[in-house]
């Protein structure tokens, strides 16, 4: 006989610990509609109720209902009793020698992911970019992705996402969410998972995120980065009016199916023609291209001049990431001067083409080198606490 346990899930025959519900990163209805049928707010207050809990939560960060000052004493307690303002836990807190922070965020029992913060180098008055993850793991294997070697654990919710920037704030004590002059200014879906395999979730953070009586981050300095999940690209740009970025890496599909492999279902043209019709695409809206730096295998002039006549006529600035590697990766990093005659070649014809800076590689934060523990739990152990024959 054998007796699996379920460690992802609260077993029926405890009680939980704090059966609360958690309101730090409901939408707004969400949090009406909590409220309205909680019996806490009466159903013609619960409207008024939820756009005073929204602003402590996401103009003030609040943790708890305690500072709410415009709530009477006795309907905070009411709240409290129902409810919690909560952050997840936050397992481990790396800081690099450049300056980069990575958290790793446990979201419940076994689902961790990371999030990582860039302070712009060149910025005198803060400004940095915070890079968000969308699933813990990712079901897709790009072969110079440390995240890809992680299988699918699950979809964060939009909460769970909220968590991260909500997170990050906290550590870097920007509550209440500042007008101007903000450390986090931009936040890019560039973390763990592939964003467009989860993009309800994605759409209804970005709500969140950009609502201007809350965290109010504009919805021009949020950046959805996918691989080509070609049949989703449309409805991300109408439904989040987020930036796009797309991980190119290839000019071939011979090369992309490889190193890509989402593109053996979607190719190429496909996905160019996916980029050309982006709802909003201009000169002000340029699409991002990713090009990892992958020495010998798509960093040669033949490669750049490939990629310029691809992009043509389109919006478009283009990413060259030198390869960060992690352990057991199967590349090298290009040589500086192969990666400066690459953008030579992309800015003579009229591309911006920067150079990114590895940020945080002594701390595992640079892109690509994302993973956290957390392992899908087998079909077994995931069944509620049972005996087996
Ligand atoms: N899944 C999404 C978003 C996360 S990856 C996507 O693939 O677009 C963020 C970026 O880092 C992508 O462009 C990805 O291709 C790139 N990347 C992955 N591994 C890398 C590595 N080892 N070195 C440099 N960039 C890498
Ligand atoms: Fe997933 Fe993006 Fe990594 Fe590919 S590059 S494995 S899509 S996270």
């Amino acid at each position: 006989m054998t007796v699996t346990l379920d460690l992802a899930r609260p077993r029926a025959d405890v009680p939980a610990a704090d059966a609360r519900t958690n309101l730090a990163g409901l939408s707004r209805e969400a949090l009406r509609a909590v409220l309205a049928g909680s019996g806490v707010a009466a159903p013609e207050k619960a409207r008024m109720r939820a756009g005073q809990l929204w602003r402590w939560i996401h103009h003030y960060g609040a943790t708890s209902f305690e500072p709410m000052s415009d709530i009477a004493k006795e309907a905070r307690a009411a709240l409290a009793e129902r409810f919690v303002v909560e952050r997840p836990q936050i397992v481990e807190r790396q800081v690099s020698k450049d300056g980069t922070r990575k958290w790793l965020i446990r979201f419940a029992p076994g689902i961790e992911a990371e999030t990582v913060f860039i302070p712009e180098v060149a910025a005198s008055r803060g400004q940095g970019a915070l890079c968000v993850s969308s699933q813990v793991g990712c079901t897709l294997n790009c072969t110079f992705c440390h995240t890809g070697t992680q299988p699918l654990v699950r979809n964060l919710t939009a909460a769970e996402i909220v968590a991260q920037v909500q997170v990050a704030r906290d550590d870097l004590g920007e509550w209440p969410s500042p007008r101007e002059d903000r450390k986090l200014s931009n936040v890019v879906f560039m973390g763990m998972g592939e964003p467009l395999y989860n993009l309800d979730n994605v759409a209804e953070a970005i709500d969140i995120l950009a609502d201007n009586e809350g965290i109010g981050i504009s919805r021009r300095r949020i950046t959805v980065s996918t691989s080509g999940v070609v049949p989703e690209i449309k409805s991300l740009g109408e439904r989040t009016q987020a930036m796009l970025a797309i991980s190119l890496h290839a000019t071939s599909d011979l090369l992309r199916d490889e190193l890509v492999p989402i593109n053996r279902r979607y190719p190429i043209a496909e996905l160019m023609a996916a980029i050309r019709s982006y709802p909003g695409l201009s000169n002000a809206k340029r699409v991002t291209f990713e090009y990892v730096m992958l020495k010998g295998v798509n960093d040669s002039p033949a490669d750049a001049k490939a990629l310029v006549r691809l992009i043509s006529g389109i919006p478009a600035k283009i990413n060259l990431i030198p390869f960060n590697p992690w352990p057991g990766s199967p590349y090298e990093c290009s040589d500086r001067r192969a990666i400066e005659a690459f953008a030579e070649i992309v800015n003579r014809a009229g591309y911006a083409a920067p150079i990114r800076r590895p940020r945080g590689r002594d701390i595992l934060a640079a892109c690509g080198q994302l993973k956290s523990e957390s392992e899908k739990l087998r079909a077994s152990a995931r069944r509620k606490p049972t005996a087996e024959a």
